[in-house]
């Protein structure tokens, strides 16, 4: 099977001389990879014809035409597209190094975009081509000026959707802990209440949100454990609002109410669910709710709480979040693949897609969730597969990540809209 957007170069008319020409194929490229996975299946033998930033074509390497077009020989590796992280937070990093409380109070905020600038860069490099930035923790409409910077080619970095402060309802977030007779600042924006919450929807949008990211729970609990925040009416209404200027809306929850007050909301996904039931996942499955379970989160945290994994016995939380992820699975929920990277290392996004196999997905799975998946919860059209026409955004990894998913660190070229960020 050959699929092709066109054979032949496209007649183009000049838009001022109205001469028609043929664009030039001179920079066509024809990447010759082992294996081709498409976002959905793996395919023996194929390769793909990069045309500018598009896919021209893709299949069987001898049935592309070659001539006028460099061949790029990437044996030994599996081609896909380039992957889409769907939790990421490119302002914040590793909490071992500096607690979430000190990046937050402590660190200037230039200081926190020059950061930024790196985590974008080893997050593209990983093959990380397209990243879900949920939530700037403290700074602002940063993540705007990030991707801003990225789109006009002054830094190297993935594609992002940006979701600007996110909302808290007041009260509930972080950092806490400190006098009551002083106002700390927030990780996020508070807003409660009809009119305040509609404002602040509609003022993230303004500033440059593509997704509104609301916190339906937090750990503000008599015990400091997590309790629900907004009301199924508040979380309607930022819904509602976000949904009339063609916005989605996630949820950060964790509890089985908040959870359940964000899937009848019409939250799109819900990020964590580390408490989910198998009544609640049935319900995310009948609204279509779509689960980014951030695995590798626990996973970092608890470790630098001083878990020793591998040597000591699984703690309750981990034990926990296994039994919920398998539940979530079983009960056919749409997984989306997302860390919560930035409290570890950005650039080792792949931990995720390491530890869904280590819960109990198979390779495939996992890669069609960070491809094809994540694309199609996020409404992008436009990338996630290799098919003609879409974007050139690509990733070779040696091996056989659907064989052996670890095989996914070992990069060896990525293309973002068919340019090598690494030259
Ligand atoms: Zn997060």
């Amino acid at each position: 099977m050959i699929l092709s957007a066109s054979a032949f170069p496209i007649p183009t008319t000049h838009p001022k001389s109205g001469h028609t020409y043929h664009l030039q194929t001179a920079g066509d490229k024809l990447y010759k990879p082992d294996r081709v996975f498409d976002g959905e299946t793996l395919h023996e033998g194929w390769a793909v014809l990069v045309k500018g930033d598009k896919i021209e074509a893709v299949g069987p390497a001898a049935s592309l035409r070659s001539e006028g077009a460099e061949v790029i020989d990437l044996k030994g590796t599996t081609l896909l597209p380039g992957l889409i992280e769907g939790h990421s937070h490119l302002l914040l990093h590793p909490y071992n190094e500096t607690t979430w409380d000190d990046q937050v109070l402590k660190e200037p905020r230039s200081y926190r975009i020059a950061r930024a600038t790196v985590h974008a860069r080893n997050t593209l490099l990983a093959g990380f081509t397209t990243v879900r930035d949920l939530g700037t923790e403290g700074a602002d409409y940063d993540d705007v000026g990030l991707k801003q910077a990225i789109n006009q080619g002054i830094i190297p970095g993935p594609r992002m959707i940006v979701a600007t402060r996110a909302l808290i309802a007041t009260g509930s977030y972080a950092p806490k802990g400190f006098s009551p007779d002083i106002d700390v600042p927030q990780g996020a924006e508070e807003a409660d209440g009809h009119d305040r919450l509609i404002q602040a929807v509609r003022r993230q949008i303004g500033k440059g949100a593509d997704v509104i990211k609301v916190y339906a729970d937090y750990r503000w609990g008599l015990m400091s454990e997590a309790r629900p925040t907004f009301t199924l009416d508040e979380l309607k209404l930022v819904v509602e609002v976000a949904h009339s200027s063609g916005r989605p809306t996630v949820a950060h929850a964790t509890t089985a109410e908040g959870m359940r007050r964000a899937i009848l909301a019409g939250c799109e996904t819900v990020e964590h669910g580390d408490a989910g039931t198998p009544e609640i996942f049935a319900l995310m499955k009948q609204h279509g709710t779509a689960l980014c379970p951030t695995l590798a989160a626990g996973d970092a945290t608890i470790q630098y709480r001083g878990w020793k994994k591998g040597t000591e016995p699984d703690p309750e939380r981990i034990r926990n979040k296994k039994i919920t992820f398998k539940q979530a699975l079983d009960a056919g929920v749409k997984i989306c693949f997302g860390g919560d990277v930035g409290v570890f290392a950005h650039g080792d996004n792949a931990r995720e897609l390491e530890m869904m196999v280590e819960y109990g997905m198979k390779p495939l799975d996992a890669l069609r969730s960070a491809t094809s998946g994540n694309a199609a919860v996020f409404h992008l059209t436009d990338r996630g597969r290799i098919r003609p026409g879409l974007l050139a955004d690509l990733v070779a990894v040696e091996g056989d990540p659907t064989k052996t998913i670890g095989a996914i660190r070992k990069v060896r070229l990525v293309l973002k809209g068919g340019v090598n960020p690494k030259p």
